[in-house]
């Protein structure tokens, strides 16, 4: 029996130890363990399995199965009178608490913790849950008694010689410091964490010191040895490739707003690559912001506006998975009291139950109306109200579908204002707006059946649109043509001044499979630069 346990808390140091690497695989040895415990009914490694497999999810932000876990750890060392696991139980609730931001509810078992704890001689545990009280103190935004946790943690620490704990705290105070612009303090603490962990393969602590020491850097203005900082500090996190805090230093780096080998925007899109890759929204939701400012300040207005949509959608998303999981969390909770028959905390919850749910379904109902606007914003152009080039994306593979079974035909157009530059350098750029506008109507006029009009970029548009036959394919891009000539826009005061036109290519073809519309774009794109050719105002169209 003692065999069968040891091997079972080796499997549980191996899963914490790829914890933040690699959770599914610590997730995996953790179940593991505890199919070993229920087979030979040990109760206490069964808690402790629990306890990994909770960790695991909290990096996962899986946080109603974390939870989960460790309110059935909490019950079997409650069962068998284990008091260490209960007060671990209660460390790791309070830990995924805090992650999914209810601070009141993480402070609540940190105490519970703490409390039992003081009549132990746990110093470590003691020394991890006051560490983590400053942690959640910090977050709330109470540098004050933050700091006092802290400073109580590190004395326990320095007094039984827990030096990588110490370290984790010396970050901690390094970070509140750098907070509040406390530049010296913040670097001796760093400094200070570095030296400790100089000798140990901590790489995770050592890259985010490095690039908290970075940060403080940046914000005297040191830029060059900021940069040097977020290197050292990639090197680190690389060696246990840590997307998790690689991403910040990532992003730290385009923030430097200086290009060295890599150009900033490469950064950013590194950056959401692995956020992706780790799922987390958070982290998500924070590249698209830098990628938007960056297409900002480069004065690309367009993708500055694609990415903050994007921003803005995550952002929604979040906060209504939130919600979602904060149900959830509520049932639980209302499960184990009912379990526990603890009739008044079981009134407690289910009022604040009832009211997070009301409002939950009034914030709901807010998001969608937002969510619908910005929806149909994102694919409509904003001068023209036609579909932009997102929005053609996004109506084109049903078009194509519907009549693809059809065995039917149709026409790609892509049409282009002629010397369009000439129109606006004559009346300005407001009256070429309107002029934009006024051709968008007149072709949008024409009002075929199964078709698909839609501004493409600046003065280019395309058409699509089902058709019988070559020739009515041609009829329609001659009649797109004669429109626009009719409605006699000049280029600018002279009496004899030609009327702004537009030149059209087009494509016709079998409604081809979605995957091949760009190659046909670049046929009708081909058919556009020979009607130019041919002294514009002209309809050129091929078959494929
Ligand atoms: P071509 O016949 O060869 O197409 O000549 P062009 O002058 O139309 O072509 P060019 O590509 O040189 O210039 C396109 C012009 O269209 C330049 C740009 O300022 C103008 N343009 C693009 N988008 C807009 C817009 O949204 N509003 C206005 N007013 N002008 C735009
Ligand atoms: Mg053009
Ligand atoms: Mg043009």
């Amino acid at each position: 029996m003692i065999k069968i346990s040891e091997n079972i808390f080796a499997l549980l140091e191996q899963s914490k130890k790829l914890s933040t690497e690699n959770p599914q695989e610590s997730m995996k040895l953790s179940q593991s363990a505890l199919k070993i415990a229920k087979e030979n009914n040990l109760k206490r490694e069964e808690g402790y399995a629990l306890i990994y497999m909770a960790y695991a999810c909290r990096v996962e932000c899986d946080f109603v199965k974390g939870l989960k876990y460790s309110f059935d750890a909490i019950n079997i060392f409650s069962e068998i009178n284990d008091i260490e696991g209960i007060i671990r139980a209660h460390n790791i609730i309070g830990i995924i608490y805090f992650y999914f931001g209810s601070y009141s509810q993480a402070i609540e078992h940190m105490f519970k913790s703490l409390s039992i704890l003081k009549n132990t001689d746990y110093h470590f545990l003691k020394s991890c849950v006051i560490a983590n009280i400053g942690e959640i103190y910090r977050e709330a935004g109470d540098n004050e008694d933050a700091m006092k946790n802290y400073m109580e943690a590190l004395e326990i620490s320095n007094l039984y010689g827990f030096y990588e704990n110490k370290a984790a705290i010396m970050l901690n105070i390094g970070k509140v410091y750098s907070g509040m612009d406390k530049h010296c303090e913040a670097l001796d603490f760093l400094c200070k964490c570095k030296n400790i962990l100089m000798e140990s393969k901590d790489f995770v602590t050592l890259g985010e010191v490095e690039n908290e020491i970075g940060k403080v850097m940046f914000k005297q203005g040191h830029i060059d040895v900021a940069r040097q900082h977020y290197f050292e500090a990639l090197k680190k996190l690389n060696n246990v490739k840590n997307k998790y805090y690689i991403i910040d230093v990532l992003i730290n780096i385009g923030i430097l707003g200086d290009e060295t080998s890599k150009s900033l925007v490469e950064y950013f899109n590194l950056a959401l690559k692995y956020s992706e890759e780790i799922h987390s929204n958070i982290k998500i939701s924070m590249s698209y912001k830098c990628l938007s400012d960056y297409y900002a300040s480069e004065n690309d207005y367009k993708l500055a506006l694609e990415f903050f949509k994007k921003y803005h959608y995550k952002q929604q998303e979040m906060e209504a998975s939130n919600m979602v999981k904060s149900l959830e969390i509520k049932k639980l909770e209302f499960e184990y009291s009912k379990e526990k028959n603890e009739i008044e905390n079981l009134k407690s919850i289910r009022s604040s139950m009832e009211n997070e749910i009301a409002s939950s379904l009034e914030k709901v109902e807010n998001l969608k109306k937002i969510n619908d606007k910005l929806k149909k914003e994102s694919i409509l152009d904003e001068l023209t109200g036609i579909y932009n080039r997102r929005g053609l994306n996004e109506k084109l593979e049903t078009l194509l579908t519907n009549h693809r079974k059809a065995n039917g035909y149709c026409v790609i157009f892509i049409m282009d204002i002629d010397c369009f530059k000439k129109f606006n350098d004559y009346w300005g750029h407001l009256k070429g707006d309107k002029c934009i506008i006024d051709i968008c109507k007149c072709i949008s006029n024409i009002k075929r059946k199964n078709s698909l009009f839609a501004r493409y970029g600046g003065e280019e548009f395309v058409y699509i649109s089902m058709v019988e036959d070559f020739n009515d394919a041609y009829i329609l891009g001659e009649e797109m043509r004669r429109k626009v000539e009719d409605l006699f826009i000049k280029y600018n005061e002279e009496p004899e001044c030609n009327v702004v036109t537009i030149s059209v290519g087009g494509v016709y073809t079998p409604v081809p499979l979605y995957e091949s519309f760009d190659d046909l774009m670049k046929m009708a794109d081909l058919q556009l630069y020979n009607a130019k050719n041919n002294g514009r105002n002209k309809v050129c169209l091929i078959k494929d």
